[in-house]
């Protein structure tokens, strides 16, 4: 075994490459030392910090990270209680945000609050599936039409080839198989049980891939041709929905609104028919919201889900009309990719924030959506109240500036 010095002198030259440093000592916490060392010798700083850490970096270097140098820290602070009516979440719930934002949880404990007090939010599942999209191409237009039908006609053999790699995938349609010129793109739609699925589709669809070069001589140019579309904002998940499509709806009365948010349902009205419909319009923005992405990056951040999705949950549409003098308020989440089972949920925190709701491992998925577009409720509600009474500026003038 090499001593710490000479590791860090080899790593210098290039003799070792960062991955291998585990090669060259006892145990994986001594590696991270001393890969953490070295790149203090290439930054302007100490690494103190990043050094914390209670999370089993051995596990978590079996599926979650590579070159560890140790973890960051953010702060996790709770919003609630937040009362669902649900189909899988029934109750009231705290909800953990992982956030530096000054002011994103006080606002949404606000919204938790005014939730509760108007008998809770009313919360569906609307659709739910993974999808994984390839690109295919064809000698000719005619050989891509060709192989557009022979996906078509034969779904049951694709389906069969692509479930024998996974227990909870289930292959449930091929739609849309788009052509482009002579290139092919077949949207492999998948329920994944508890788990956000990403590896699990993409491993089936690979194998279902194989059964259609063999019957096809189809060439498959990339296992992902952008139709997923995974990790990108985009009009097709908007429309047909990825991951969980959610639905959250509150009516509150116009007593409630005035004492707790100091407006009025025609004012909250106004700002979002102005803000969120026309200010989105002529933008060109798919979010037709006012923040769902800081409600779901900061669950997202504290439950180990994958942070690169936030961009999809980003995108929805809130409403807000009169109803009766009172306020109807709701929220449409097209595109959340969730999990309570696989990927980042199994890194210590994160588990210990699922359980907070109870939403950790088999069978729970379809609660925590629930909760995740009830938080996500709370959090718009509460802005979209704050701009009405004018008052977000001071909100962040007193909460998040030094
Ligand atoms: P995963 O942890 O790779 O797979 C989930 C595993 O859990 C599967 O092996 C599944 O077995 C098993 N499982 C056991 N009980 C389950 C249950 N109740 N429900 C669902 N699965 C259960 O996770 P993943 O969700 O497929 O992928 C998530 C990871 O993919 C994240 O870390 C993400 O960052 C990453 N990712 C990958 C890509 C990509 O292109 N590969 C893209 C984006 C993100 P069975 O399969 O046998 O059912």
């Amino acid at each position: 075994m090499a001593d710490e010095k000479e590791i860090i002198n080899k790593l210098t030259s290039g003799e070792i490459k960062l991955h291998e440093i585990e090669k060259y000592t006892q145990s994986v916490p001594e590696a991270i030392e001393i890969r953490r060392k070295f790149m203090e010798t290439v930054s302007v700083g100490k690494l103190d910090n990043v050094s914390h850490f209670s999370l089993d970096m051995e596990e978590a270097m079996k599926k979650n990270i590579e070159n560890p140098i140790g973890a960051v820290q953010i702060p996790v602070g709770v919003a609630g209680p937040l009362k669902i009516n649900g189909e899988y979440a029934q109750g009231e719930f705290y909800v953990p945000l992982a956030t530096s934002e000054g002011a994103l949880v006080a606002s949404v404990n606000r919204g938790c609050s005014i939730i509760r007090q108007a008998g809770g939010a009313t919360v569906r599942i609307i659709d739910d599936k993974m999808t994984r999209a390839p690109v295919i191409k064809a000698e000719s237009v005619t050989g891509a039409m060709e192989i557009k039908q022979w996906i078509e006609n034969n779904f049951n053999e694709i389906k069969e080839a692509a479930e024998t790699t996974t227990r909870h995938g289930k292959l449930l349609k091929i739609d849309p198989v788009i052509v482009v010129g002579r290139y092919v793109y077949p949207r492999f739609v998948f329920s994944t049980g508890d788990s956000m699925g990403m590896n699990m589709v993409t491993i089936a669809t690979e194998t279902a891939l194989r059964l259609l070069t063999n019957k096809t001589g189809a060439h498959v140019v990339a296992l992902s041709g952008n139709v997923c579309v995974d990790k990108k904002p985009a009009a097709l998940n908007l429309i047909e929905g990825r991951g969980k499509t959610l639905v959250a709806e509150i009516v509150i009365t116009r007593e409630l609104v005035d004492k707790k948010l100091k407006t009025t349902p025609e004012s909250i009205v106004e700002v979002n028919m102005a803000k969120n419909f026309m200010g989105s319009a002529i933008s060109g923005s798919m979010g037709f919201n006012a923040h769902f992405a800081n409600m779901i990056g900061s669950i997202f951040l504290a439950t180990g889900q994958d942070e690169a999705h936030v961009v999809e949950g980003s995108l929805g549409i809130t409403t807000a009309e009169t109803k009766e003098g009172n306020l109807y308020f709701s929220v449409t989440l097209p595109d959340v990719p969730l999990a309570t089972f696989g990927g980042g949920t199994r890194l210590e925190t994160a588990k210990e924030c699922l359980e907070i709701m109870d939403v950790f491992g088999a069978g729970k998925v379809h609660k925590f959506a629930e909760i995740v577009a009830g938080t996500v409720l709370a959090g718009e509600l509460s802005l979209m109240g704050a701009l009405a009474a004018g008052h977000l500026a001071r909100a962040h003038q007193e909460l998040g500036r030094g």
